[in-house]
């Protein structure tokens, strides 16, 4: 913790008999109290005595301490910050829907179902698959979801032996994971050097204990993976299935459907892709979508239309059991079927071709400065190695913190681990030629400093509240309170 962020954040605002309020004098009969003796406390709370202004700066001033998409450009790439229509906040704000409790009969809540229900409708129709489930809260939790359809598939057909799943060297680091939480064994399966994968390493690797090949498309590096087709007939030769990691579904918008591909089991992103923003971890929602013959396995409980038209929430026995309580995260399917229906379907097919169009001109215009190791053209997002100069030790984290002073949320670093100085960059289709621009200007600039003054980007940020923390003692020692800060500013 550095000087300057006590100063900006102090939080003991206290001062003993301040208050902001005054609450009219009793009209009663002054014998009478309000409260009964028995009932009240012999000691006031220890709660900060402090004025209104007070108060409203201290909120005010701590809100702005965060970068957030309302605030700025926020090229992070494989998370797709992109800006998201305030509408669709108003809308899962509505009274009608803040106020629905998960246990109202199906009956009462026909509305509610009806937006799950179109909306499983209209991913399915976007995903090219035949059902989706909503009811998974997040990326990693569909891919769990998916994993375990596929592993009721094989058990249903007596398959128990098929206990591996196909993981490319390039994917994100959950696909592995869920895979080993499903009960797996993961197989990885290298990558070309262009970034998409070795379909030879995959021949090698295929044999009757594979039960699913997981791929993200495009992959993590921002490359389309263009053998899917031959990918998918080995894979299904082999006896197993293949899933779509497609968190990042964005670039696909309106361009290629991954039913279409071959793909059995995906996952989406509604909090990436969707609408909702979903900066410092939440909520979200990772629907899994299937082709047809695996809707019996999706979890219950699922959300049906019966033949009079009214819906219904019913469990199946086919079902792979629950994965979620009730029908998962409400508001987040407000947001994403409110910016579905929004755009339309002609404006939905723009989003895929805007956001790759924007990741190549960004792309082309600093390749001469940052290192390219995989050439374009790239589609929603692509990877630098850091500065094309390195003889200045000008490393990724001190561009990416530099960028901070120019009003720039930084790129996701260290990331893909495919190279050493990974700077990720995925601008999505809402931002503006001007704010592209502005961002290639700062990189560039950012560039420049490191061979002409390499100091001031080493120790940027230089305009935050907090500018260097150590990463060892936060973790070691975490602030998370104001007593906490209190106690590390007196110690
Ligand atoms: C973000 C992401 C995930 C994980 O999604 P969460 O909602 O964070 O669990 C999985 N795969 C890819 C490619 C992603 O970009």
């Amino acid at each position: 913790m550095n000087r300057r962020l006590y100063d900006k954040l102090i939080f003991e605002h206290s001062r003993a008999g301040r208050h902001g309020y005054s609450l009219p004098r009793n009209s009663f009969d002054r014998h009478i109290d309000e409260l009964p003796q028995s009932c009240r406390r012999a000691e006031a709370p220890a709660l900060p005595e402090v004025d209104e202004p007070t108060v409203v700066r201290h909120y005010t001033n701590s809100s702005t301490n965060n970068f957030g998409v309302d605030t700025g450009f926020y090229p992070l790439g494989s998370c797709t910050m992109k800006y998201n229509p305030k509408i669709n906040d108003a809308l899962a704000a509505s009274r009608s829907i803040a106020t629905l409790h998960p246990m109202q009969p199906a009956d009462t809540v026909q509305g509610a179902l009806t937006i799950y229900w179109e909306l499983q409708r209209a991913l399915s129709e976007i995903g090219g698959m035949a059902e989706f489930t909503l009811n998974p809260f997040a990326g990693a939790h569909g891919e769990l979801t998916g994993l375990l359809v596929i592993k009721a598939y094989h058990l249903s057909r007596q398959n128990a032996g098929r206990d591996t799943v196909l993981v490319p060297d390039s994917a994100h680091g959950t696909n592995p994971a869920s895979a080993a939480v499903a009960g797996f064994k993961v197989v990885e399966v290298k990558s070309l050097p262009d970034g998409t994968v070795d379909v030879d390493d995959l021949r090698s690797k295929l044999n009757d204990s594979v039960a699913a090949m997981m791929m993200t498309n495009p992959n993590t590096v921002g490359m389309f993976e263009k053998n899917i087709p031959e990918i998918a007939r080995l894979v299904h030769d082999a006896g197993g299935l293949m899933y779509y990691d497609g968190a990042n579904l964005n670039p696909m918008l309106g361009v290629a459907r991954p039913g279409d591909m071959g793909f059995d089991v995906m996952h989406i992103n509604l909090h990436k892709t969707f609408s909702t923003p979903h900066g410092g971890g939440g909520p979200g929602a990772g629907p899994v979508g299937v082709r047809k013959g695996l809707e019996c396995f999706l979890p219950n409980p699922r959300v049906v239309k019966k033949t009079d038209g009214t819906f219904d929430v019913i469990c199946e026995d086919s079902s792979l059991g629950r994965i979620s309580g009730w029908l998962g995260n409400f508001t987040v399917y407000v947001r994403a079927l409110a910016y579905i229906l929004g755009l339309g379907a002609e404006n939905i097919a723009k989003v895929g071709p805007l956001a790759t169009l924007n990741a190549n001109y960004v792309l082309n215009r600093l390749k001469d400065v940052y290192e390219l190791p995989i050439p374009g053209p790239c589609k929603h997002e692509f990877v630098f190695d850091g500065l094309k100069d390195k003889s200045t030790g000008v490393t990724t984290l001190n561009v990416a913190k530099r960028l901070l002073d120019f009003g720039f949320h930084a790129p996701t670093i260290y990331f893909p681990l495919l190279f050493h100085e990974s700077l990720m960059i995925e601008p999505t289709e809402t931002e503006s030629r001007e704010t592209l621009d502005s961002f290639i200007e700062a990189m560039r600039r950012i560039a420049d400093e490191a061979t002409n003054d390499p100091e001031t980007v080493k120790n940027a940020p230089h305009d935050t509240p907090v500018s260097h923390p150590d990463d060892t003692e936060a973790a070691l020692h975490p602030v998370t309170t104001w007593q906490d800060l209190c106690a590390a500013q007196n110690s």
